[in-house]
C-alpha cells in the first residue's frame, strides 16, 4: 500500500521519494542539492568508484556526481527530479 499524504488544501495525494540517481547521466551540476531541503543528497568523487567506466559517461570531465545518501530523510517533494538537467532521477512510492 502507498504513502499517501494531502496538500493544504486537503486533496490527496502519493508522494514518491527519491530513490537513486543515474550516475552515467549525472553530470555533478548540484542544482538538485540546491533545492533539496532535506538531508538526502550528497556529491561522492567520481574517482571512488572503480565499477564505473568514464567512456560511459555523458560528461567523461565530470570529477563528481550526486547520489541518494540518506533516502529515509525524502519528503517525496519530488523538486530534485524537477529541476535536474539529465533526468537522472527514479522515485518510488513508500
Ligand atoms: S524529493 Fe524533495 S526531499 Fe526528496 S531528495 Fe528530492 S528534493 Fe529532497
Ligand atoms: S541536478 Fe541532475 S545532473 Fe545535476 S547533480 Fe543533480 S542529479 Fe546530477
Amino acid at each position: 500500500m502507498s504513502a499517501t499524504a494531502v496538500t493544504r488544501g486537503g486533496t490527496p495525494y502519493t508522494p514518491t521519494y527519491a530513490e537513486s540517481i543515474d550516475p552515467k547521466k549525472c553530470i555533478g551540476c548540484g542544482r538538485c542539492y540546491k533545492v533539496c531541503v532535506r538531508d538526502v543528497l550528497t556529491l561522492v568523487d567520481r574517482g571512488d568508484d572503480d565499477d564505473m567506466d568514464e567512456d560511459d559517461w555523458d560528461d567523461e570531465d565530470a570529477k563528481a556526481m550526486m547520489t541518494v545518501k540518506n533516502p529515509g530523510d525524502c519528503t517525496g517533494c519530488g523538486a530534485c527530479g524537477r529541476t535536474c538537467p539529465k533526468g537522472c532521477f527514479t522515485f518510488v512510492a513508500a
